[in-house]
């Protein structure tokens, strides 16, 4: 082992292409590539599902663990991320992870009864590889979302010298809350649980736990971590992150552009760049046909690719399609999710069946069809820690209109008259989360849409953003070494 390279353990529920349930599955496979650019030693730690065993490539034993009495040994596997060089370390416990249905939901979209287990164990293990119980040792443990946020509780009350710790929130809206006793089930030091701990009105939050004990704290973008810090966005933890604002850096997202490029991306029916954006519209042709839309050239088509929660918005874009599609406009939606809003969303696509395509599931390859195929993409959510469809969008010639909140607020310049004049707008923005406001923004982009001029301005402007995440991973390694020096 080269011991000069910074060491880090990037522990997470999902990371694409192995699984990908959102946006954590992106980042979990861009950020640890872009840091390996960066010489760091980035190794991952991930749940043994079976899509995550079937996908990995090289895969051999690298230990044998007993974590509880009850629970089966572990083996830790260790394999390599496919088509990357980076090592993947897996919890391989079949009662556990493998099993039909999502990573956090059964087939009917109930959470697994045994979270607090499945990802205590995850933390666990994590811990383990902080106390440098195995022959990788790493510096930092990187911690993501709730479902690894207890590992730095346990580093915390370790005797063994152990790593410093990095707790990174994707979305404060999930905590993971547990009842009392489930201290004791998965072994936490029973003088954690306190209001000065990992104790959230009674019950156990592995959120808080890792707000509380980590090292420090990010969020994925600099205006999201100001707006955790207020009571309507941080879920019953402002009061601490505020806190614990010393330690607290958003750092925004970048976009892997091996996988999200229009000029190399493998799903596309027309590849194309900033060159060439006119290319853009066999994309948008193959698109209304494969949905079975009306091949109208002069009307815009909409793209939104969603989780169907109450936090993307949808509930504001549900009334208002009649409205738009008297303005002129054609919708194409792709997302699962609330039972009832998919099935007001198929009830309108049965009413407009020419307008309005509505795809229930989860479909990686229509996802890229949709972002090079729209000429706009809607993104009104009640809040968003920092968005990735958004900067997709934009470097696809695709215009974004978008709520003024989070990382939409850092990422999107509104199409005012200053703005376009300077050449500096790529998208829409209203401010309020009201349907009426939405109706009234989309009108404003479809009225830009046919001015063919200021149009490829929005574009050229979005294509030629720099949303990689060089930058980003830059500001990642500087807060590693600033933790690995701090006591
Ligand atoms: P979040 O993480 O809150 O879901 P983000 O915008 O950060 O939102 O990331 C969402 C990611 O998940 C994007 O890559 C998006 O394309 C993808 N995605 C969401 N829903 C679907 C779906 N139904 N099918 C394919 N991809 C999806």
């Amino acid at each position: 082992m080269n011991s000069s390279r910074l060491r880090v353990l990037f522990v997470t529920s999902e990371a694409y292409p192995l699984v990908k349930t959102g946006g954590l599955g992106d980042v979990c496979y861009a950020l640890p590539n872009a840091l390996r650019q960066l010489d760091v030693d980035v190794r991952l730690l991930l749940p043994g599902y079976s899509e995550v065993l079937e996908r990995l490539s090289l895969v051999e034993v690298h230990d044998s663990i007993n974590v509880y009495p009850l629970l089966e040994p572990i083996r830790l596997l260790v394999g390599i991320m496919p088509g990357e060089i980076t090592p993947v370390y897996v919890i391989d416990c079949p009662s556990l992870y493998q099993r039909d249905g999502g990573p956090y939901q059964d087939i009917t979209g109930k959470d697994w009864d045994d979270n607090a287990v499945r990802f205590g164990v995850l933390s666990k293990i994590a811990a383990l590889f902080g106390e440098h119980r195995f022959l990788f040792k790493p510096q930092i443990i990187h911690c993501n979302d709730w479902q690894t946020a207890i590992t730095p509780a346990w580093l915390a009350f370790s005797d063994q010298a152990h790593a410093k710790t990095i707790m990174s929130v994707h979305n404060m809206a999930y905590q993971g809350i547990f009842e009392a006793e489930t201290v004791g089930r998965i072994g936490l030091p029973p003088e954690s649980f306190n209001m000065f701990g990992l104790e959230f009105y009674g019950k156990l939050s592995f959120l808080k736990a890792g707000i509380y004990y980590a090292n420090q704290i990010t969020t994925v973008s600099p205006n999201y971590a100001k707006d955790i810090q207020t009571p309507n966005y941080g879920c019953g933890l402002n009061t601490l992150l505020t806190e614990r604002q010393y330690k607290l850096t958003g750092i925004l997202n970048g976009i892997d552009s091996k996988v999200w490029n229009p000029e190399t991306d493998i799903y596309l029916n027309r590849n194309y760049s900033v060159r060439n954006i006119s290319a853009k519209v066999r994309n948008t042709q193959a698109l209304r046909n494969k949905l079975n839309l009306a091949n109208s050239k002069q009307v815009p088509l909409i793209g939104m690719i969603t989780r169907l929660t109450e936090q993307k918005g949808i509930d504001l874009v549900i009334p208002i399609i009649p409205m738009l599609i008297k303005t002129g406009v054609q919708i194409a939606i792709l997302g699962s999710g609330d039972k009832t809003l998919e099935m007001h969303l198929q009830r309108l696509e049965a009413r407009y069946p020419k307008q309005v395509s509505v795809t229930i599931g989860y479909d990686e390859q229509l996802s890229h069809k949709i972002e090079a195929g729209a000429n706009m993409f809607l993104m009104p959510s009640k809040f968003e820690p920092c968005g990735l469809n958004q900067m997709y969008s934009m470097s696809y010639g695709t215009i974004p209109i978008v709520r003024r909140t989070g990382g939409l607020a850092d990422t999107v310049t509104d199409a005012t008259p200053e703005n376009i004049q300077n050449k500096i707008a790529t998208g829409f923005i209203f401010e309020r989360s009201n349907a009426n406001e939405l109706l009234h923004c989309i009108e404003r982009a479809v009225k830009i849409f046919h001015n063919k001029e200021i149009w490829k301005q929005l574009q050229i402007t979005g294509m030629t953003r720099d949303f990689s995440w060089q930058k980003s991973a830059k500001q990642y390694i500087s807060l590693y070494h600033h933790s690995i020096n701090t006591i």
